[in-house]
């Protein structure tokens, strides 16, 4: 069986269970019996622990002080290791990222965040270059002019007049077919400067399943967030 916290409550009437943040919270009126609360909570345990799977992938990367936590790549889960040293590098090994930062830097947990950002923003920019010359091809569209990746609160990319795409570094954590739809999304926005009726028909037109990756967005955009 799972762990779990139980809120007994006077006024309630009924059984009630939430799974948040892998914390599995049981709410019951106050009389209820032990044995009944706990058939029930029997019938409940494959729908919980596919909670607890599914929030799993959504691992909590709001902070990471300088300890072993993961984070996700590609929608892969990383292992991040931390470890003082004579230089500071990131090294990728077969079971994620050992951040060495040198011992001689005064602010540690900076420079660790500084170091990973900028792993990260290679391997998303390694990435988006490389998809932005599939879809500019498929898509007949010249190249964009300039390719920024920075750290956005609320969008997952931008496109200016200029032909200049910007991707949020966030993007780093998602499925690379969601990363693909909001190139998709981008360049479309190089012929529609707007989210026109022609726009998303472009958009469908190289991405059939857009309406899935901006689901997925609402959904899962924001277990994407951490604080750098
Ligand atoms: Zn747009």
């Amino acid at each position: 069986m799972f762990a779990y916290q139980l809120k007994k409550s006077t006024r309630r009437k009924t059984v009630a269970i939430k799974v948040h943040n892998q914390n599995v919270t049981v709410y019951a009126p106050h009389h209820v019996q032990k044995k009944v609360l706990d058939n029930w909570l029997l019938e409940k345990k494959s729908w919980v622990e596919a909670q607890l799977q599914k929030q799993l992938t959504l691992v909590d990367t709001k902070q990471y002080p300088l300890k072993d936590k993961k984070i996700w790549v590609f929608s892969e889960a990383i292992n991040l290791t931390f470890q003082q040293g004579n230089t500071s590098t990131v090294e990728r090994q077969q079971d994620g990222l050992l951040i060495t930062v040198s011992a001689r830097v005064k602010h540690q947990q900076q420079k660790y965040q500084l170091l990973l950002e900028a792993y990260l923003k290679e391997q998303l920019t390694a990435y988006i270059e490389m998809r932005l010359n599939d879809f500019c091809t498929l898509m007949q569209e010249a190249l964009p002019n300039d390719l920024n990746i920075a750290v956005y609160k609320r969008k997952w990319g931008s496109c200016n007049s200029k032909r200049a795409l910007t991707f949020n570094l966030l993007l780093i954590g998602a499925p690379h077919s969601i990363i693909d739809y909001v190139i998709v999304h981008e360049l479309a926005h190089l012929r529609h400067l707007n989210h026109s009726k022609a726009f998303w028909q472009r958009v469908a037109q190289f991405c059939p399943d857009y309406k899935a990756s901006t689901l997925w967005l609402k959904q899962y955009g924001m277990s994407l967030q951490w604080v750098f």
